[in-house]
């Protein structure tokens, strides 16, 4: 048996030094090593004759070298090596800076294959910093050369060295990872040749089959994960709320119909809550589709089985909103609620917690705070989150760890495609809100150029003085010049100063102190500021129904999703509402991103040109999501796969929910913890079920 969990030091080639550099990569032990895969592959085993070279391309030549290296100084420090060669078709240059050593390096007379980049000036061919072999002992060229993601002090000789002394280690020896039966049915390449073709593929069509197996395996292993951490969640004995406790005995009570989702989504709740084991369910739904009002009514029915109910939101803002309606519908039927937010006094805290230890308070609405040690409920029933991607799995755990297995809700304004919500939430039960109450106003979005500032700001303006708000948008807080973005401050000026010079100005960005960010919300909300300037920091579900336009600076730098989060900030009163997005360049794939946003208000719709515009290392890049890295897969480019796993995984599961079955030993691996957040470090995905099983 080969151990895979060894240093990579005493590994051929590597020694201590290097070690410390590949590590830098995550790359600590033979396994890392060899599932350290290639970004991108260049193609050397092709050789081109000199005639056909084409000015701007990388290719590969074999020719006899004519004449020996010369060197001409440039400048100081700067000496250029050149050197002729010929084939049957033409001669040319070969040249490379700084390579004194090369000098003695070639033989006049002698065949070299030469991989490098081509420069074609008036009939001059030229090929500039090649890597170049002898003929019979090529390692740098004749075959496809695989090229690592790597750090500018580790060559990629050196990692593709390592690389190759690790796999002639395990060479042939790995034990399979998959069951022979889906190796057979969906015709996989089997682990050592996958392994070997991934990084030294014979040919492309081989390094398609390295990549399908792996990435067939990854996906697996992963949607498995999740089935099974599912499984455990509903296994465990949860609370049944009492039947007797009609959700209806609220719904009936409110100002407005619910939805047709709203109803649905609450029946599905409604289940879970009566039903023996805890529930543990996403509610998904469009900024402004009502989820608040959902949890209320789950909170509702908590209570009045005797529970108390905990709503964690990540800003104060938000939870004070929280507390805002629950309060307006709840306190008519007797339900205490209260708010824990760091910013209360502790005298003021004392009595609280006094209090929710005693049973006196029924809904706790609060922020980060709630987490604290001293927070104790007396019989905690429900936990709701909102905008749960800004909690890590640590944090959700702590605050359900206050009960005794309470049912969860977690409730998401991003909506994504339903194939991804399974990679991301496959261990619980998803429910979607797919409809905005009625008599929504759309909010109407222009997508404009620089040339129109004058005419947005005076729109602006007219705004303003019929009395709304507005928000200016812009991506980030230093100006980089380099990219031409905006700074907030600078805007802030040239805004409060020029532009704007006649109203209440102020920004936001994500630098200040909670406090400061808090008071100056605040102050938006009364009304005493008119124009906020600010990064993305508003995003989550604030409230200002008087705020009614929105200008978003280069909105070419934002993902689309994101864009559609922040227009939600608008459009929430009764007044009609504008979103206009500032962009700059004229590339096909920006224009079409604006055309999305002025044509669809709908966020699933977004979410899914957003994955397809941008592929998913952008979409799932931001903070919104917390996608577990993969070390192969690439959840666009592999949608076809996703689906096709998704569905073996299912019929898996439903035939050996405890994957005993000799046929499925090899997929019953350790459970991962798969990080969710930006909080969760660590606990990466690994690509190996089997290497991990206890
Ligand atoms: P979300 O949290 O999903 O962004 P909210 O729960 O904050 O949305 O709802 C947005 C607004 O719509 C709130 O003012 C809420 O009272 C209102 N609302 C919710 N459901 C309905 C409905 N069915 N009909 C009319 N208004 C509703
Ligand atoms: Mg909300």
């Amino acid at each position: 048996m080969i151990d895979l969990n060894q240093s990579i030091q005493y590994i051929k080639g590597v020694g201590p030094q290097r070690a410390t550099l590949l590590q830098k990569l995550n790359i600590y032990t033979l396994e890392d090593l060899i599932t350290y895969f290639p970004r991108e592959y260049e193609d050397r085993s092709n050789p081109k004759k000199i005639m056909q070279l084409i000015d701007g391309e990388e290719a590969l030549i074999e020719a006899v070298v004519i004449s020996k290296v010369t060197e001409i100084k440039v400048r100081k420090n700067m000496i250029i090596e050149k050197l002729i060669a010929r084939d049957e078709t033409g001669s040319c240059i070969i040249s490379w800076f700084n390579q004194k050593y090369l000098k003695g390096k070639f033989e006049v007379g002698e065949k070299y294959n030469f991989f490098g980049k081509v420069s074609v000036k008036y009939g001059k061919v030229e090929i500039l910093n090649p890597v170049f072999d002898k003929e019979e002992t090529s390692q740098n060229t004749g075959k496809i050369i695989p090229i690592y993601p790597s750090t500018y002090s580790l060559p990629q000789g050196t990692i593709r060295r390592a690389i190759e002394n690790g796999l002639s280690i395990v060479e042939g020896k790995l034990e399979e990872t998959l069951p022979t039966y889906l190796l057979e049915e969906y015709h996989l390449l089997d682990l050592n040749t996958a392994i070997k073709q991934i990084h030294f593929p014979d040919d492309f069509k081989e390094y398609k089959r390295a990549r399908t197996r792996l990435v067939f395996e990854e996906l697996l292993g992963m949607q498995l994960a999740l089935l099974n951490l599912k499984q455990e969640n509903t296994q465990n004995e949860g609370i049944e709320f009492s039947k007797k406790v009609k959700m209806s005995e609220l719904i009936n009570k409110l100002p407005f119909n619910l939805t047709k989702a709203q109803l649905r989504v609450l029946e599905e709740i409604d289940n879970d809550m009566e039903s023996p084991h805890s529930m543990n369910r996403l509610l998904q739904g469009d900024v402004g589709s009502g989820k608040t009002i959902v949890a209320m009514i789950a909170a509702y029915k908590a209570v009045k089985s005797g529970y108390q109910v905990a709503i964690m939101a990540p800003t104060a803002i938000l939870a004070s909103q929280h507390l805002e309606s629950f309060e307006s519908i709840l306190n008519q039927f007797g339900i205490r609620c209260e708010l824990l937010i760091s910013s209360i006094t502790k005298k003021k805290k004392i009595e609280l917690l006094g209090r929710l230890q005693n049973g006196e308070i029924d809904i706790l609405i609060g922020t980060h705070a709630m987490l604290e040690e001293n927070v104790i409920f007396k019989n905690l029933g429900l936990v709701v989150t909102d905008e749960q991607h800004r909690f890590g799995v640590k944090q959700r755990a702590t605050i359900s760890n206050k009960g005794q297995n309470p049912d969860i809700i977690a409730m998401s304004a991003t909506p994504i495609p339903r194939t991804l919500a399974l990679i991301l939430y496959g261990d619980l039960d998803i429910s979607i809100i797919d409809e905005l109450p009625p008599n929504r106003k759309k909010i109407e979005t222009f997508a404009v150029t620089k040339e129109m500032t004058e005419r947005v700001n005076t729109f602006v303006k007219k705004q303003i003085d019929e009395g709304r708000q507005a928000y200016i948008v812009c991506p980030l807080v230093e100006e980089n010049e380099e990219l031409g973005l905006k700074s907030v401050i600078e805007l802030e000026e040239k805004y409060k100063n020029e532009t704007f010079s006649n109203y209440k100005v102020a920004y936001l960005h994500g630098k200040m102190k909670a406090k400061e960010k808090d008071e100056i919300m605040e102050q938006f909300k009364n009304g005493e500021i008119q124009i906020l300037i600010s990064t993305t920091v508003i995003e989550v579900g604030v409230n200002v129904p008087n705020a009614s336009i929105m200008v978003v600076e280069n909105a070419e730098r934002f993902g689309l999703a994101q864009l559609h989060q922040l227009r939600g900030r608008v459009g929430r009163g009764e007044y009609q509402s504008y979103c206009i997005l500032k962009f700059e360049g004229n590339g096909k794939t920006t224009k079409e991103r604006m055309k999305v946003m002025c044509q669809t208000n709908d966020g699933f719709i977004i979410s899914e040109k957003d994955l397809e515009l941008r592929g998913s290392g952008d979409f799932f890049g931001t903070e919104q999501h917390g996608i577990p890295e993969f070390k192969i897969a690439n959840l666009f480019e592999d949608m076809g796969t996703l689906k096709k796993v998704q569905k073996i995984a299912m019929e898996i599961m439903a035939d050996d929910p405890l994957l005993e079955k000799e046929k499925n030993i090899k997929l019953s691996g350790e459970a991962i913890q798969i990080p969710r957040s930006k909080q969760d470090t660590g606990g990466k995905f690994s690509l190996f079920s089997i290497f991990h099983k206890k």
